[in-house]
């Protein structure tokens, strides 16, 4: 029932998610050194390490996962990654039912990824998590239009996310930290959207991984 995404399905891809996280977080740390302060990879580490811990006890719904995702990361990361992050689980979780289908699913990431843009205010090519997230709502859409179900959704969505990530470098932010930059912010990956490429490629992991 690879069309079926289920509350447990959700948490496995939150402790994915953190698992990527801290696997990467000294080049997620990297990135942000370039055209940040340095702390996206110890930031987004340490919310979702308090996430996971939360977890312990098992949430009851998609609601009250990631109500409980969302306030832990805006509670326990000072950066401006903890409330947009924070947002997006928030937003992401009253639109799910259990079990959700790809649809669903991809109308709630995208209620996800509404939430950072009306909190954040970032626009499409502005050097942000969204450039990540943008294209991998609209991978998913497409794949799911041509049939696709949620595990072949998120592997288009992934996918996506990864080359949106990639076409952040040579951007010029206009958004955050590395706004205070201008132009020598260019040449460099962003690091939200380098995390934004691992919360899509882990949801694709976590479905592929159950079959
Ligand atoms: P801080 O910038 O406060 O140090 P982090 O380093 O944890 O916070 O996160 C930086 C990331 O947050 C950036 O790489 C960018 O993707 C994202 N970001 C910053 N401001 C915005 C915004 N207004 N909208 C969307 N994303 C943003
Ligand atoms: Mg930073």
């Amino acid at each position: 029932m690879s069309d079926a995404v289920t509350t447990d399905d959700l948490v496995a891809w939150i402790r994915a998610f953190r698992d990527a996280v801290q696997e990467h977080r000294d080049e997620l740390t990297a990135l942000d050194s370039a055209i940040g302060d340095a702390d996206h990879g110890s930031n987004m580490a340490r919310g979702l390490d308090a996430v996971v811990a939360k977890l312990e006890t098992p949430p009851a719904s998609p609601a009250e996962l990631f109500k409980t995702v969302g306030m832990t990361l805006v509670s326990s990361v000072g950066g401006a990654s903890g409330p947009l992050y924070g947002t997006f689980f928030l937003r992401i979780g009253p639109a799910l039912t259990d079990p959700a289908d790809a649809t669903a699913l991809g109308a709630a990431l995208r209620a996800g990824t509404e939430g950072v843009v009306a909190r954040g205010k970032a626009e499409p090519g502005d050097k942000t998590m969204v450039d990540a997230q943008l294209p991998a709502l609209a991978a998913w859409d497409d794949a799911v239009a041509s049939g696709a179900d949620a595990r072949g959704a998120a592997a288009a969505a992934a996918q996506a996310a990864e080359q949106g990530r990639d076409a952040t470098a040579p951007l010029v932010a206009r958004k955050g930290r590395a706004s205070y930059l201008g132009e020598r912010s260019a040449g460099h990956i962003d690091p939200g959207a380098a995390s934004s490429a691992l919360l899509f490629r882990t949801l694709s992991d976590t479905l592929a991984a159950r079959g």
